[in-house]
């Protein structure tokens, strides 16, 4: 079986969407970080695509070495290992389909695969206490069972006013029934000082975990926090390959790790960074903001391990994502279940895909 073509595109829905052709028909399809899609398409069919025609898309391990080494040059963050991310995908896909399994079997089986997805609410930091509660009651409707609150500060806004994040995260604690867990992200944007004592204040109402309290190149930082606090404290989205989650994990310490799929350089990656997960007994809760092809390839790996029962990270449904696919995955009741069918278990729509191309 050979590779004959690898085609990428960027998506009016945010999407930098990968697709590999074979000469048996089989194709497979994955996704790059949405960072920037024009570059992320660029770079798969410049400095990917050429390593990978003519190989067999079965010897995915062979060829993640080949992108990782041959590429490592043009930057082992951000990028590169995005872009190796939604070729690996890919070919996971394509392996899935020529044995006719999901992923999850391929990759020695599912301990479950219905899973709680949490609501991800974005821009805290421009919203009052009272519209982010406005978003998290729509969150409650649409019957999420858990929710995240982020604040989007990033490292470069400090301890801007940890007064009102206060208070929004109380009045969303208070308006969610107490089944339902409630998280926080700083989005690296407090001080070590301001995350320890903001965190105290969120513990005594009740934090499910707290996401980047300070800057994600403090590593001392994050473990002086995780060390203070009792509340889980996770990092790791910013980190791409099993090499800067060794950093981390040394490092920083968090409680739980969050790599993101179409980040962390694919499927295959991102079950290395969770064997490293196990070995630290740490759980991995990743970070994913692409509710289709991202979503699946994540939950693929997740099914895997036993431990990380956390919910996962989910932005809610998308119909002009689901619009790509004939097949969309369903979100019932605050949860998914990944379906029983080949690879992914996603099928594209070719129609919708012309249509949705930039
Ligand atoms: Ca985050």
């Amino acid at each position: 079986m050979k590779i004959t073509d690898v085609k990428a595109y960027p998506l009016k829905t945010r999407t930098a969407l990968v697709r590999i052709f074979t000469d048996e028909g089989i194709e497979g399809v994955g996704e790059c970080s949405p960072m920037n899609i024009e570059i992320m398409a660029h770079f798969v069919e410049t400095a990917l695509k050429p390593l990978l025609l003519g190989k067999d898309p079965l010897d995915i391990e062979q060829l993640w070495n080949e992108m990782y080494i041959r590429t490592y040059k043009l930057g082992v963050q951000g990028t590169q290992p995005s872009c190796i991310a939604g070729v690996d995908i890919a070919l996971w896909d394509i392996k899935g389909k020529v044995t006719g399994m999901p992923i999850y079997k391929l990759m020695g089986g599912a301990a479950r695969t219905t899973f709680t997805m949490y609501k991800s609410i974005g821009g805290g930091m421009h919203m009052t206490p009272d519209e982010m509660l406005d978003q998290v009651k729509t969150a409650h409707d649409q019957g999420f069972k858990a929710v995240k609150i982020r604040m989007d500060y990033g490292p470069f806004n400090q301890d801007v006013d940890l007064d009102k994040d206060f208070e929004m995260f109380r009045v969303c604690r208070e308006f969610l029934p107490d089944e339902t867990p409630l998280s926080f992200d700083a989005n690296n944007g407090y001080s070590v000082n301001g995350a320890i004592k903001q965190g105290r204040r969120f513990e005594e109402l009740g934090i499910y975990h707290f996401e980047e309290p300070v800057a994600q190149y403090n590593y001392e930082g994050i473990r002086q926090v995780a060390d203070a606090l009792d509340v889980p404290v996770s990092a790791g989205e910013h980190e791409y390959t099993r090499w800067q989650f060794r950093d981390l994990i040394l490092q920083a310490r968090p409680d739980i790790l969050q790599p993101d799929i179409v980040k962390c350089a694919g499927i295959t990656e991102m079950k290395r960074i969770a064997t490293l997960a196990e070995t630290f007994d740490m759980q991995l809760l990743p970070h994913q903001t692409q509710p289709s092809i991202g979503n699946a390839a994540s939950l693929h790996v997740v099914s895997t391990l036993p431990q990380s029962t956390r919910p996962h990270e989910y932005t809610g449904p998308r119909p002009d994502l689901d619009d790509l696919f004939d097949d969309p995955w369903e979100f019932i009741d605050g949860q998914i279940t990944i379906p029983d069918r080949p690879g992914l278990g996603l099928t594209l729509n070719e129609d919708a895909l012309e249509a949705a191309i930039l």
